[in-house]
Parts: C-alpha cells; structure tokens; sequence
C-alpha cells in the first residue's frame, strides 16, 4: 500500500506542542505521548528524528502517515544501548561479535546496523524485509529520551517525505506543525546529515548509505566492506526522492559553471573560498564552510532558507571528491535528481 494518497486525508488534525528540554517534565510529558502511541519529533546528532513507539504498529503507520513516507522504505530503531538493540535482532554468533566491536567503538553515535530482526519488530517498521536496523544516538536529549522508554523508538527524519530532513527544531514545524503531537526543541543538530547504514549480515559488511561516519573510518577497525549504495539494487529507501527543497529546483554544477553564473541572478550555494575569490555579487547568494563537517552541519539550513527566500533555481557548486565529502556528495546528488 502506498501511503501517500492517505497522507492526503489525514484527519487528525492537532496543536503540536514544543517542548524545551531543559525544563525537568519535557522528557517525562515526551514519554507520556509516545507511549499512548503519539508522534514526538527529537534532536540526534544527525538531524531531528520524528519517534514513534518501535514495537506498536498502529504508533509506527503513524509515521508513514504524517510523513507521507512510501510504506517500502523502512524505519531505524533508536535504543539507548546495544543490550536494548539485541533483543530487536535474530543474530549468528559472528554477527553478534561483528555488532558488539563495532557498537564498543561507534555506539553511542551515527551508525545504523543492519541485522536479521526478530519477531518481536513490527513489519511496518522493517517494510517488510527480514532486517532491521538500529542505532544507539549520542545526543544527550535523544539519549535522555530514550532512558526514558522501555522501547526503541522507530525514527526516520522529521520531515514531510521528499523535502530536506531538519537539523532545527523550526523546520520540523515547517513541514510537520499540526501532524504530529510534539517536538522537543533541543538546537540545532551538531552533525546535520543522516547515520551511515552498514549492513553486517552473515559477517560481509556492506554500506547501505553513506553517512557522516565514513568508510575508512569503519574499515580501519573490521576491514573491507563493499560499497553498495550506488548499486543497481540500493538500500530501499535511496530509491525514493529526497531531501528537496519546496519549489526550489537544485542544480549541482562545476566551479567553472558558478564562475560563469556569478554576475547572473539566480541564487548560488557555494564554499566560501569559492564566494571570496569571486567576490561579492547581486544575486542571492549562500555561503557555506570550507570544512566538510561544518558543511555538512550548515547544509539543510541552507536549503531550508531557499524555501524562506522563494528562489526558483539555485546553482550548488560541486564538492571535493574525497572520503569526508562522500555523504554530502551523496546527498547533493538526491537533491538534484529530477
Ligand atoms: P531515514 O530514517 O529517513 O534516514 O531512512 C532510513 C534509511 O535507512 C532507509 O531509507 C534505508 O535506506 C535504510 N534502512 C533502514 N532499514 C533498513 C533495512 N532493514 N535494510 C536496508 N536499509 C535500511
Ligand atoms: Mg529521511
């Protein structure tokens, strides 16, 4: 079923509350929705993920339904350690040794694992494959949260499907005000792009999506793994249209392109390097840090306010290709793709 046309007639219609975290109640009143089966958006260290109780069905077609997700694109779980993740998977013992080195090392942090699930995960969440994947979040009010729930929280980004995920708690209200019960604003995210999905099934790990972790970083401590994301079969969920912008068409283009296009005036989002040797110009104009952590922290902000500013085109410069720009490279790409 493809929930999208339900999303449409959504009903139910509420007065999203905003939580501040550092009041003592906000983690106890966000636990006291999830558990009656209500939607509450929350920080990670990624980007804000919108959680659902993981193991109620009618919690988790929530989800799909205030996002108007496509029901063949599955959910991460969050938990708050890998004895909570165990009991979600059905593991060998090679997969749990693989699982337990690389959760000591990366747990808390952006790293989903895929693995066998067991019967206790809700086919809604997995989209109805054999695995699942979960991930521990280092964020100390998504860390709180989950203390807080006697179950992992299935969470996908808080956003309509198709715009880009939030990494604000006012762009979680930009697209999700009235659909969900509430957001626990905790700031801007520190990372801003989405965990990296590793699959270690059978000990053959595979990368599924790249993500702010990067592949040498994993493969330093459990070897090789082969890169499946730009493959004819990607992980489900990459084959649906991502992170745009509301009326905003995205171009990803050369550095020769931007130069080109500088004394034009349509809207361009570059490094700053890039915008200093050029120079100042007419046209609105975004400009981004040279690092790729600090670039990857400031990019859906960024084309959050080309929504904001209402541009019709707006011209990306291309990034390095290198290993630490590979998950921003990635999503420029979806970004751009018709
Ligand atoms: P989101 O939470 O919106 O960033 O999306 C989660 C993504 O994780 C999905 O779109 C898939 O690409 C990936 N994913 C989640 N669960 C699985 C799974 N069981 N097998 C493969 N990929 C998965
Ligand atoms: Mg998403």
């Amino acid at each position: 079923m493809n929930y999208l046309s339900e999303y449409v007639d959504i009903a139910d219609q509420v007065i999203t509350e905003i939580f501040d975290p550092v009041a003592t109640e906000s983690i106890a009143n966000a636990y006291s929705l999830l558990s009656e089966g209500k939607l509450v958006a929350f920080p990670t260290e990624t980007v804000y993920g919108l959680g659902a109780n993981g193991l109620d069905p009618l919690a988790v077609e929530k989800i799909f339904l205030a996002k108007g997700r496509p029901s063949d694109n599955p959910l991460i779980l969050h938990v708050a350690s890998l004895d909570q993740a165990l009991p979600l998977w059905q593991v060998n013992p090679q997969e749990l040794q693989l699982a337990r080195k690389l959760a000591d090392i990366f747990w808390p942090g952006p790293l989903s694992l895929v693995l066998p699930s067991s019967d206790r995960v809700p086919s809604l969440v997995t989209a109805g494959l054999d695995s699942v994947a979960v991930r521990a979040p280092a964020n100390a009010v998504a860390r709180k949260l989950l203390n807080a729930c006697p179950f992992p929280l299935a969470a996908p980004s808080a956003n309509l499907s198709g715009r880009p995920s939030p990494t604000r708690a006012e762009h979680v209200t930009t697209t999700l005000d009235g659909r969900i019960a509430a957001i626990l604003d905790g700031g801007p995210t520190e990372i801003g792009i989405e965990s990296t999905v590793l699959d270690i099934r059978k000990a053959q790990p595979r990368l599924l999506r790249p993500g702010s972790l990067s592949r040498p970083a994993l493969e330093a401590v459990i070897g090789k793994i082969i890169q499946s994301f730009d493959s004819t079969e990607p992980s489900p969920g990459l084959r649906h249209n991502h992170y745009q912008p509301r009326g905003v068409k995205l171009r990803l283009v050369n550095s020769e392109a931007i130069k080109a296009a500088w004394s034009q005036s349509n809207s361009i989002l570059c490094r700053q390097t890039t915008g200093n040797r050029l120079g100042s110009r007419s046209g609105p104009l975004l400009l981004l840090p040279d690092s790729a952590s600090d670039f990857a922290a400031a990019l859906y902000n960024a084309f959050y306010s080309l929504e904001d500013l209402g541009v019709e085109l707006c011209l990306i410069e291309q990034v390095p290709k290198s290993p630490e720009w590979r998950a921003i490279q990635d999503r420029l790409e979806r970004a751009t793709a018709d």
